[in-house]
């Protein structure tokens, strides 16, 4: 059985519970080590079975408790190039911690086959991630901070059978909220973050090619809300055809209401 925890979503920070036949990992890693712990424990899982952790970029919101984290459970560390770079000049990395670059060929920690895509975001080499469990043949695929979804991410990401995708903010909200006008380019640009707009249009297409489960993730707290992002997506999958789906909203800290079990 595999078992997909989103722990924290959403600017403040983030990171995903996953686990496969007993071997647990994280993806990311963006609230303190401590809040982390105390995460997993409420969910019912164990941090010192944290085997490794799959690193998207470098942005705080998703690295703030590696350091301790992966010190205090050896937990070996997966990035890419470009961000274990970013993480080495911030001295979250160093020879007291086990990581390694992977690169877009992907890599396999044992029975787990780990294939990175290149994200469009504003860090040094952003990779979204598709899981795929060799024993039961689960695919599971982390998409998040990115501006557009590409055809190679969309191929991907195709088949999978949960999609952990980014539905960052209404764009209408963020038009009219209070951010700066830099910080609203930025969002809105090809290297910020997915709208609700743009992943309702998404979802579909991927329930097309087979995946039936999605959780909808790092939601902007000042543009965007749970019932607005899950109403986007759920009316775009409907009037589609697509009524099967089960559509899920991550918490901005999940106290043990949601796990998905495949
Ligand atoms: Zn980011
Ligand atoms: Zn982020």
């Amino acid at each position: 059985m595999s078992i997909v925890c989103p722990l924290f979503s959403g600017s403040e920070g983030n990171s995903i519970y996953i686990e496969n036949n007993g071997v647990s990992f994280l993806v990311d890693i963006g609230r303190s080590c401590k809040q982390i712990e105390k995460s997993i424990i409420q969910n019912g899982f164990n941090p010192g079975k944290i085997e490794y952790i799959l690193i998207t970029h470098e942005h705080v919101d998703h690295v703030r408790g590696l350091r301790i984290f992966a010190k205090k459970y050896n937990s070996k560390i997966y990035a890419s190039e470009g961000t274990i770079k970013e993480l080495e000049k911030k001295q979250i990395l160093d020879e007291k911690i086990r990581y390694e670059c992977i690169n877009l060929s992907g890599t396999k920690i044992g029975e787990t086959e780990i294939n990175p895509f290149e994200i469009s975001h504003d860090c040094a080499q952003g990779y979204g991630y598709s899981i795929l469990f060799d024993d039961s043949k689960v695919k599971i695929s982390v998409c998040s901070d990115l501006g557009i979804i590409s055809n190679d991410i969309f191929n991907s990401i195709s088949d999978s059978n949960l999609v952990v995708i980014e539905s960052n903010h209404d764009i209408e909200m963020l038009k009219k909220g209070p951010y700066p006008f830099f910080l609203k380019k930025r969002i809105l640009s090809d290297i910020g973050h997915l709208s609700n707009e743009s992943c309702a249009k998404l979802l579909p297409k991927l329930a097309s090619n087979g995946t039936k489960r999605f959780i909808l993730y790092h939601l902007s707290s000042n543009n965007n809300t749970p019932e607005i992002a899950y109403e986007s997506s759920d009316f775009s999958l409907k009037s589609n055809g697509m009524y099967n789906c089960e559509l899920y909203v991550a918490p901005k800290s999940n106290l043990g209401e949601l796990r998905v079990e495949i």
